[in-house]
């Protein structure tokens, strides 16, 4: 048998945190957290109880399918988040996404004075297989299920599965189409599951629904309107509609949500929708149905790589036409309102993408340089292998955590060098305020 040759965990994080001080320690953390993943101790999971539990609001985001999860079944007492704060490594407030990984470095437990903490691998070669000891970074806070968790609409359907929210409370995330079109044809993003979550929360017994009407999803924000002051955002999502979904273009099919809900609630939230980048046309109406920002998600810059990893979008679209029309929408709702989100690390995903973190990054600066020249602010989400996905199943390790440490930097590089001030509609930016989950962006300003 090789012998790995990889240091613990924490020496190895203790050295990036050394060799990168202008990105904050915690946003080091966070960013493997949700590269790799966290483990939960039983004890952990079982004050989880009551408290504000994983949505699965649009992708699996875990490391292992649900049938893997066995009697621990952490999809359903796993929390949605987890606050890291204090301890000995004296974090400030850092809101992370959990993403389930049994086989993580990183795993909450409960210390010997009965304090939920985030505890890292500190012994053995790295691989888990000789001395686990581990030591406590900090301490974990979950966050108190909503109240309205516990309603129902008047057909029976549970209000978490409805209008889960995420980002801490800041975020009413609705899903209206848990499908994606691109799928079948083998064009579905090859990071994307979420086709493959849908069919495993099915089967897993999860009360998901396929499309949710705009009736339904009014009802639900009135329940939340009434019963909760804390969310300050919603997104309107779901798959991509190529042909027709119940007779409706993709325009037509999410137009009717903000629509509908900006008619009943003007601007009780700031409203974002992440459709494709669609025709001038179609962005001037979801202007006028009261959107405030929208969202064209380009995924990946490279020209060769987004043919690959997102073949659907390229011939549907195609690259050029893509970002042709995230700048027109610039000129419909201000470049400060367009914010296209590209998954972080698949650039380094096998066997297509970059061996280099530095040429990965040369790369994705080229379209932060792009779009932020022209005052659009791209924001991304740190890529979770979903074993599900194409992608995942061939990188289970997901990106070099370098690669995600040294795009904080470049991010924050170019973004300063254009003057660009933090994107709106993701709370207070910086350390110990940020709230932004999946990505440690929010966390660096
Ligand atoms: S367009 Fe791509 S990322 Fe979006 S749902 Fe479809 S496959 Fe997934």
């Amino acid at each position: 048998m090789t012998k790995s040759l990889e240091i613990p965990r924490k020496h190895f994080i203790e050295q990036l945190i050394a060799d990168h001080p202008t990105i904050p320690p915690e946003a080091i953390v966070k960013e493997d957290l949700l590269r790799g993943g966290v483990a939960f101790s039983d004890d952990a999971l079982r004050v989880a109880v009551g408290m504000q539990p994983k949505s699965y609001f649009i992708f699996s985001f875990d490391m292992i399918p649900i049938k893997e999860m066995g009697q621990r079944r952490e999809d359903l007492s796993a929390p949605e988040e987890i606050c890291l704060t204090g301890g000995p490594g004296h974090f400030r407030r850092t809101i992370v996404s959990v993403r389930i990984n049994p086989h993580s470095p990183y795993r909450v437990e409960i210390d010997a004075e009965g304090r939920l903490v985030l505890a890292i691998q500190a012994g053995g070669n790295g691989d888990g297989t000789t001395d686990p000891r581990r030591d406590p970074l900090c301490e974990v806070q979950y966050r108190p299920r909503p109240s309205y968790y516990d309603r129902t609409l008047s057909s029976g359907r549970p209000l978490d599965e409805v209008a889960p929210n995420i980002e801490w409370g800041y975020l009413l995330y609705l899903t209206v189409y848990r499908k994606c079109q691109y799928f079948g044809f083998e064009e579905e993003c090859q990071f994307c599951d979420i086709n493959e979550n849908y069919r495993q929360q099915i089967s897993a017994g999860r009360p998901y629904q396929i499309v949710k009407t705009p009736e339904e999803i009014l009802e639900a924000l009135a329940i939340i309107a009434e019963t909760d002051q804390e969310a300050r955002a919603y997104t309107v999502t779901g798959g991509s509609i190529t042909s027709k979904l119940r007779g409706q273009t993709e325009a037509d099919f999410y137009e009717r949500y903000p629509l509908a809900i900006e008619k009943r609630f003007p601007r009780r939230w700031i409203s974002k929708l992440v459709v494709q980048a669609l025709p001038l046309d179609d962005v001037k109406r979801f202007k006028d149905a009261g959107v405030q920002i929208y969202h064209p998600n380009y995924e990946i810059w490279d020209d060769r790589l987004f043919g690959i990893i997102c073949a659907g979008k390229n011939r549907y679209v195609g690259r050029e036409e893509w970002h042709r029309r995230i700048v027109d929408a610039a000129g419909v709702f201000g470049p400060d309102q367009v914010i296209p989100n590209f998954v972080a690390g698949i650039e380094m995903a096998k066997p297509y993408g970059f061996h280099e973190v530095e040429d990965a990054i040369a790369s994705t600066a080229e379209g932060l340089e792009f779009f932020m020249s022209q005052g659009i602010k791209p924001r991304f989400t740190t890529w979770c292998p979903e074993p599900l996905s194409v992608l995942g199943k061939t990188n289970p390790q997901g990106a070099p955590l370098l690669y995600h440490v040294r795009l904080l930097e470049t991010y924050h590089r170019i973004l300063r060098k254009y003057k660009l001030t933090p994107p709106p509609g993701y709370g207070e930016p910086g350390i110990g305020k940020a709230v932004f989950s999946v990505s440690a962006f929010m966390d660096c300003f």
